[in-house]
């Protein structure tokens, strides 16, 4: 499958990715995780991104299409993708389809989620992703808790709290999506590829992208 996620910080697309890739093998691309991984190991692209990601700004769109443009060529896209977080904004929508026309590939389609506001809030706050870049699974201390606290059950490094989940990073995030990212729906709209989902559980999402790509 080749679906865009759509949908704020918080509302799953990462959880909901995942899930998909064990579906058909298609592989989750997370252009947060990529930048956060480039961070962490310190390379150029994490220095000239950190600072941007840090106070819930959106990274500029030459360092992201340069990610992308890679990216999507690599073998494994070749089974099928989910855009996690990409893109964000009209101009990088405009750029993806350039770039997918120029490859020869056609997405399925767009999932929107949509996830009420208190909701996402609750979710951000609460989320701890383990510190191991090569790992950064992500656990929630209310809903979905590690075995021993503050330690991932999968590689057992420490799970701590994104300096960008922090309450005035999270607030300026959502209202960076509100302004620059919600617009993109309405892009997708237009074009006949929106698939809208009430996403308050990732299950019923997994469900109905299951169902609408059976049709
Ligand atoms: P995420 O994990 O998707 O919420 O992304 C974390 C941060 O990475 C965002 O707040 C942005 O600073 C940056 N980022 C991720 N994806 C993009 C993108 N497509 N365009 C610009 N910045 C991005």
């Amino acid at each position: 499958m080749k679906l865009i996620l759509l949908g704020a910080p918080g509302a799953g697309k990462g959880t909901v990715a995942k899930l998909l890739t064990k579906i058909d093998g298609s592989v989750q691309i997370s252009t947060g995780d990529i930048l956060r991984g480039a961070v962490n190991a310190g390379t150029d692209l994490g220095k000239e991104a950190k600072s941007f990601m840090d106070a819930g700004d959106l990274v500029p769109d030459a360092l992201i299409m340069n990610i992308m443009g890679e990216r999507l060529l690599e073998d494994d896209c070749k089974n099928g993708f989910l855009l996690d977080g990409f893109p964000r904004i009209i101009p990088q929508a405009e750029a993806l389809d350039v770039l997918l026309e120029k490859i020869g590939v056609e997405l399925d389609f767009v999932v929107s989620l949509d996830v009420p506001r208190d909701v996402i809030y609750d979710r951000l706050t609460t989320r701890r992703t383990c510190e191991n870049t090569k790992c950064q699974a992500i656990y929630n201390v209310k809903s979905m808790p590690s075995k021993v606290e503050g330690i991932c059950d999968k590689c057992g490094s420490k799970t701590i709290q994104r300096a960008d989940e922090t309450v005035e990073a999270i607030s300026k995030r959502l209202d960076t999506y509100d302004e620059m990212t919600a617009p993109l729906a309405d892009y997708y709209k237009k074009k006949g590829q929106i698939f809208e989902v009430v996403a308050t559980s990732s299950d019923t999402v997994v469900e109905a992208v299951k169902e609408k790509l059976a049709k």
